[in-house]
């Protein structure tokens, strides 16, 4: 009860990119939904480009709205058609709430529902808030013995393992990881777990780069954009330590030279997945690609994935998740948090807001 007194702080994104935080009405609770007290939050880095550019691809900041999507909490308040949450459960928010009628989400593919209502990309307001009423269905419980921070990982780690279960590398697998963000890195940790090796992990930055050799990952390769086509390859063939080069690239930049080296290292027949999202438009090999029978998968956010991660990450076997956290601020320190995981001197990789 001490909790309900405290003010409910969000906090807000403006079309003109200006961040601020403002305490909201205590929320009320609708039939299908549960009140959560959100005790742990990741930033996003697209949370920090729609502060800094006011957009993502089509998807404008049009009036100010409430960021967040990579949330845990606990239950305060069950609506009166909830069945099988308490009052007290821990959970992870799956922020993306599908319509449930369509033909996409009846065919089990959810995440391309056309009527999505995604936490903190507009026109949705997120979970960037210390009470946020959520729809029951998309509430999943944490075991006890996982933190909220942990809990608040589910939401990235569940973009790679989407990307895995699209890819399915095998067991031996080669593969290259380009990008060692917090996307990158969570790929690398989903694709050692699906048995991928060697995995190779691409950046542009040295010190990105060493935050993958502190979670276990030592083939690294810094990109030089000079490099050309067989460079890269043999560069790649280097690090990889085997004959072969990689059978699938997981893209996690969306930068276009990272896409095109994603290319040059793929060995023939070899799967581009891409992950990151970069412009609108980028233009690709295709002629060479098509020469080598490269495929393109793409994966976008996830479906089914949170009970399935929630036991991987419980269980160990993804290995040391928490190692992707760098930073934690309290909720009343969101703007310093915003700063930090801006301010690429600051070698964030992910930053998270708490509040016991
Ligand atoms: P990030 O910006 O923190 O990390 C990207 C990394 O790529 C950085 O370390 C950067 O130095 C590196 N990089 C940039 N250009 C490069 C190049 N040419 N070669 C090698 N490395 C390069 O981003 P993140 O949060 O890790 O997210 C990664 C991407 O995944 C973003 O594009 C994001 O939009 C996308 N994403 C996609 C989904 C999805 O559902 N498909 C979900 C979440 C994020
Ligand atoms: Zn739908």
């Amino acid at each position: 009860t001490e909790v309900l007194t405290r003010p409910n702080l969000a906090l807000w994104v403006t079309k003109d990119h200006k961040i601020y935080q403002k305490e909201e009405p205590y929320p009320a609770c609708p039939p299908d939904d549960c009140i959560v007290h959100v005790k742990a939050t990741g930033i996003c880095g697209s949370e920090i480009h729609f502060w800094k550019s006011g957009r993502i691809g089509d998807c404008c900041v049009t009036h100010d709205i409430i960021l967040g999507h990579e949330s845990s909490g606990q239950i305060l308040e069950v609506g009166s058609n909830v069945k099988g949450l308490q009052i007290g459960d821990r959970v992870s928010i799956e922020p993306g709430v599908s319509c449930w009628e369509c033909d996409m989400c009846i065919r089990g593919r959810y995440n391309l529902c056309p009527k999505v209502k995604f936490s903190g990309t507009p026109p949705s307001d997120g979970t960037m808030r210390r009470f946020v009423a959520h729809p029951a269905r998309f509430l999943h419980k944490i075991p006890d013995t996982m933190s909220y921070a942990t809990g608040a990982l589910i939401e990235p780690l569940s973009v790679a393992y989407n990307a895995v279960v699209r890819a399915k590398p095998y067991l031996g697998q080669p593969v290259v990881i380009c990008g060692a963000g917090p996307i990158g890195l969570a790929m690398a940790l989903c694709a050692r777990a699906a048995g991928a090796f060697p995995i190779v992990i691409t950046d542009l930055e040295q010190n990105r780069l060493e935050q993958a050799h502190t979670l276990g990952f030592n083939r690294t390769l810094k990109i030089d954009l000079s490099w050309d086509r067989l460079t890269t390859a043999a560069k790649i063939r280097e690090v990889m330590g085997t004959s072969c080069l990689p059978q699938i690239a997981f893209e996690c930049t969306g930068a276009a030279s990272s896409i095109n080296a994603a290319c040059y290292a793929l060995e023939d027949g070899g799967t581009l997945l891409q992950v990151g999202c970069g412009k609108p438009e980028v233009e690709l090999p295709l002629m060479s690609m098509g020469f080598r029978e490269v495929n393109i998968i793409t994966s976008f956010r996830y479906q089914q994935s949170w009970p399935v991660v929630i036991r991987l990450v419980n269980e160990g076997v993804l290995g040391d998740v928490d190692g992707l956290i760098t930073h934690t601020f309290p909720v009343e320190k969101t703007i310093d948090a915003f700063e930090t995981c801006a301010d690429r001197s600051k070698l964030a990789i992910k930053v998270q807001i708490v509040d016991e």
